[in-house]
């Protein structure tokens, strides 16, 4: 079943009216994984902040349709809540705060958006119980305080716990391998693995063969100058790995 169908979108940054985004095409379908590459200033991460609707990007042509609905249509808040997420770093250590404690807020948040009544601290933890294996976490994870003293694998593997514990259909995710290193990556390819069903998708930005060694994709998408100029398979990420973008570039 169709996901997303973006047509020749473009977008340009709101303040300075410069185009990033100059035609770019991607249909995602349930159950699929799509990696996207491209050289540094390509608009790989513009491109994933306009799907959430990131204040800094207006769109100026082109369409963008998740799950039949017109995502320009969208406030990002709505955009979250019909299930389109992209994993929010958050940088700051909240003192006090336990992790536990910011991820039933954040769902209880979502959850009162859907109408639904706020689950209690108990009926929380039934929930995400579950979903810890899935990333790979003990639970003493849950009660130290946000981000403090994380690792950088534990903060990307926090990240995936968000998109698990919030219900992404389509879950956006970019660099989730920046600073990792091989066991970590592994540790975070699993997390994101566990993600996966037939009906969840991922988009994932990265520059490394060696994601896409443990997290198997559908589609490998290659951008260039703010456009998705070639689609493949893992073959693509083989030659860019052996030759760079130069490769397989168009300009
Ligand atoms: P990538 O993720 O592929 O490295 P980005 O999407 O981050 O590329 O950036 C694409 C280009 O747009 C870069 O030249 C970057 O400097 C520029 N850019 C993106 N967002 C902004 C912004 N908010 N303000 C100014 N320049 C931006
Ligand atoms: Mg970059
Ligand atoms: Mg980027």
């Amino acid at each position: 079943k169709l996901l997303l169908e973006v047509k020749d979108l473009t977008a340009v940054i709101a303040e300075s009216k410069q185009e990033i985004l100059k035609g770019v095409n991607l249909t995602v379908y349930e159950g699929e994984v799509h990696a996207v590459m491209g050289k540094n200033g390509s608009g790989k991460s513009t491109f994933a902040k306009v799907l959430v609707g990131h204040p800094d990007y207006e769109v100026t042509g082109g369409s963008m349709v998740f799950k039949g609905e017109n995502l320009l249509d969208m406030e990002p808040e709505d955009r979250s809540l019909s299930g389109l997420f992209m994993s929010f770093q958050s940088p700051v250590e909240i003192p006090g705060v336990s992790n536990i404690d910011f991820l039933n807020m954040a769902y209880n948040a979502r959850r009162k958006k859907l109408g639904l009544p706020e689950l209690g601290p108990i009926e929380f933890y039934a929930y995400i119980f579950p979903k810890l294996d899935l990333v790979n976490m003990k639970t003493d994870f849950l009660n130290r305080n946000v981000n403090e003293g994380f690792s950088g694998g534990e903060r990307k593997r926090n990240e995936i716990l968000q998109l698990a514990v919030l219900g992404a259909d389509l879950s956006i995710l970019d660099e989730i391998d920046s600073g990792l290193d091989v066991d970590a990556l592994r540790d975070v390819a699993k997390a994101v693995n566990g993600l996966l069903t037939p009906k969840n998708s991922v988009l994932m930005i990265t520059h490394y063969l060696r994601l896409l060694e443990f997290i198997k994709p559908s589609y490998i998408h290659v951008m260039e100058d703010g456009k998705i100029v070639k689609t493949g398979d893992i073959t693509i990420a083989k030659i860019l790995e052996k030759e760079g973008y130069k490769a397989i570039s168009t300009a």
